[in-house]
């Protein structure tokens, strides 16, 4: 057993009231999969503060003394938990491997103990759509290795999300899209980023790393939408970016079309805060490739997480952090 991975397995339960069949597993390319560390699944604090100060002896001890204790919640849990509507819906399932769980109210279908050492050269062999986390330097290498991934935080305050309906709200550059628009901003200021974006409106942006998972998400909604169940569809997507509708978001939207995706809404922010806007939307999970918009979603309760990637981000550290063994 891995210290700090729960003890046992829980088996799977049946579909709940209102299933129109069993859900057996989907074959990978059916399935949206999603891998989230325990930590980011799990409120850990006191594990992860025993570990750092005590030693993974005493984090053992700790750990083994409290499984029968269920974790609280942690950021990425509703996000998890609203996954089980889609067990409505044969062939429409939403996995959960990479993590574990003592949590008596939640389905994970597969596990991933690794022994201390790093998951990231299994999510690949997993399928991997998406993979969430606490420990920013595994989400950097996850990237590193072409798979999508985010540091998820904690909201400063708790906020009702719908449990019927999976939202997910993505920005734009350095995420869905690639950095090279922002590396203009960076370089040559805000007038020569207009031109450039107007200049090459009818160029898609390179993608980013998160279009995978937009994909895999379009690609679940889009069995509804061939229904004429539009309106019915438990996933809806975000754009929230920063760009103008005016001026630089035609060449998002443009790119986004050109990949054959869209997203239920667009919401061009024009460089206003998007927490207050957020607020309103009430996402299970924003991403952000910048931590000034991470921290102003977190202050508005959303649960916000950062992607590391592209130009704005911070030079990387040289040694990582020590991190409790399952803290991935
Ligand atoms: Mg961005």
């Amino acid at each position: 057993m891995e210290p700090g991975e729960p003890r046992e397995p829980q088996e799977p339960r049946e579909p709940g009231p209102g299933a129109e069949t069993a859900a057996a597993p989907p074959k990978p390319q059916n399935a949206v999969t999603i891998a989230v560390s325990s930590r980011a699944l799990f409120r850990m604090d006191e594990e992860q503060r025993i570990y750092t100060e005590q030693g993974v002896e005493e984090y053992v001890r700790y750990q083994l003394e409290h499984e029968n204790e269920p974790f609280s919640p942690g950021p990425a849990f509703p996000f998890v938990k609203v996954r089980e509507q889609f067990l409505r819906y044969p062939g429409l399932t939403l996995a959960s491997p990479g993590s574990s769980t003592s949590f008596p109210d939640l389905f994970i279908e597969r596990f991933c103990m690794t022994g201390g050492n790093s998951p990231i050269c299994y999510l690949k062999a997993y399928h991997t759509n998406l993979y969430l986390s606490a420990d920013a330097e595994k989400v950097r290498e996850a990237i590193d290795e072409g798979i999508a991934a985010a540091t998820i935080f904690s909201p400063s305050r708790d906020v009702v999300v719908s449990q019927s309906q999976l939202r997910v709200a993505f920005d734009g550059d350095a995420v869905l899209f690639s950095d090279e628009s922002e590396r203009i901003v960076k370089a040559h200021g805000l007038d020569r980023f207009f031109e450039h974006e107007k200049a090459h409106e009818n160029k898609p942006l390179a993608q980013g790393p998160l279009k995978g998972f937009l994909e895999a998400l379009g690609r679940l909604q889009k069995k509804f939408y061939s229904k004429g169940l539009r309106l019915e569809c438990p996933i809806r997507t975000y754009l929230v970016t920063a760009r103008s509708a005016a001026s630089s978001g035609a060449r998002a939207l443009k790119t986004l079309r050109s990949w054959g995706l869209e997203t239920d809404e667009a919401l061009f922010l024009a460089g206003a805060p998007k927490g207050p806007l957020l607020e309103k939307i009430r996402p299970h999970i924003f991403f952000d490739d910048q931590m000034f918009h991470v921290a102003g979603a977190q202050e508005m309760g959303t649960v916000a997480a950062h992607v590391p990637y592209g130009v704005a981000q911070t030079p990387r550290r040289t040694a990582p952090a020590k991190q409790a063994p399952s803290a991935q």
